[in-house]
């Protein structure tokens, strides 16, 4: 055991289950552990890296903001921030950013934001916040009451109260839903990310979307995974022709800096005032100098490449020996595997491809900008490793 595994054993809370592989260095999409190996890297820090590892632009945007300001209170304006909101904004039509650090984070926000308006146009018992089952929002108490997902819930009892989980797909049980609670909102991934990479269909989509604008509580869709370029749209909402209320965004919106936002819609816009919400670090100069760089780069070119690298992907793997289904959208793939995923992913590893899983399935969260030489090396290793 070399010694930084040793220490970390030692001294880092043992939340994370780690590969032992201590990675040292990457470049673009290639990453290197401590013996120089050499691995593509197809989880990308779980979608955060979008553009790729030490990309040198946005090193460069990085390092001017760090050489001026790193931090500046909340109290005074900041370019980046509000250089960021603008262009957040203009490139989705929605009205007002709060920035924040995480995806959990950004959700919260929501959240509140749902309940306020809720209860400054219905009543302060217009509480309920629906979810969808199998979903996955964060880890904070809130957004793990959010999540449904049972396993995540049962060690953190009581959780906030207010939620309930609707299954995906599932109008009838969807209306149902809706007909018997006081909703302030309703929060879902149009691709369920940790659940299994699995996208919701469209027409249940455009009835969340119809009923939140009939019963007029809040759209809120969770784009920490799926935003920011990752499903061949800036937002995956982009694919299913609704407009949110608030959708939320974090993982590769920083581009590797911590940054979370919640983007508010018209309806959202004027809810929140004065003292209501904050955050110490949130709209911090370095991230938004970073998130501005990698949002300006996820260009009409780039998502074009994002979606005719997923279609390589795709006719690459479906169908394949020892591989039963591929689902998702653009670069954010699942693929269920007739070996055990973790089998198939330790293999992958050996021959120098990192990927993810997600429940059962094995997941890929490629870089977007991923030359297509090394998608096509990282395929062959992955269709290697799921033969049986
Ligand atoms: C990762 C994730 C979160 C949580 O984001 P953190 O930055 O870890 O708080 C929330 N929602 C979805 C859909 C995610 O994939």
């Amino acid at each position: 055991m070399s010694y930084i595994v040793e220490i970390d054993k030692e001294y880092v809370a043992g939340t994370y289950n780690r590969f032992p592989v201590e990675i040292v260095r990457g470049s673009g999409s290639v990453v290197y552990d401590t013996d120089g190996k050499r691995y593509i890297d197809m989880g990308s820090g779980i979608g955060v890296t979008a553009l790729g590892l030490t990309n040198e632009g946005w090193q460069n945007a990085v390092a001017a903001q760090l050489g001026q300001l790193q931090h500046m209170s909340n109290l005074y304006y900041t370019a980046p921030c509000a250089e960021l909101a603008q262009l957040l904004c203009e490139r989705t039509g929605m009205k007002k950013v709060f920035f924040g650090n995480s995806g959990a984070e950004a959700n919260e926000c929501a959240i509140k934001v749902a309940r306020k308006y809720a209860a400054d146009k219905k009543g302060a018992d217009y509480t309920t916040i629906i979810t969808l089952e199998n979903s996955f929002h964060g880890r904070t108490l809130t957004t793990l009451a959010a999540t449904g997902q049972d396993h995540f819930h049962e060690l953190f009892q009581p959780l906030t109260p207010g939620f309930v989980h609707t299954p995906a797909n599932d109008i009838e049980a969807l209306r149902r839903t809706v007909a018997e609670h006081k909703v302030a909102g309703i929060l879902f991934e149009c691709v369920q990310g940790e659940g299994g990479v699995i996208p919701l269909e469209p027409a249940f989509v455009q009835e969340m979307a119809r009923l939140a604008s009939e019963q007029d509580f809040l759209l809120m869709v969770d784009e920490v995974q799926t935003g920011n370029g990752r499903t061949g749209q800036l937002y995956a909402y982009m694919h299913y022709g609704i407009t949110p209320d608030v959708v939320t965004t974090a993982k590769g919106l920083g581009g590797g800096l911590p940054i979370g936002a919640a983007l508010l819609g018209e309806k959202a816009e004027k809810v929140l005032g004065f003292g209501d919400h904050g955050s110490t670090y949130g709209g911090n100069p370095v991230c938004c100098a970073g998130a501005y760089y990698v949002i300006s780069h996820i260009d009409d070119t780039l998502l074009a490449e994002v979606r005719e690298k997923s279609d390589y992907v795709f006719s690459a793997l479906q169908g394949a020996e020892g591989i039963k289904s591929v689902t998702g959208k653009g670069l954010m793939i699942g693929i269920e595997t007739v070996k055990p995923a973790a089998e198939v992913l330790k293999a992958c590893m050996e021959n120098g491809v990192l990927c993810l899983t997600a429940k059962a399935k094995l997941r890929l969260l490629p870089a977007l900008n991923i030359p297509m030489p090394l998608l096509q090396e990282a395929v062959a290793v992955i269709l290697d490793a799921c033969k049986e």
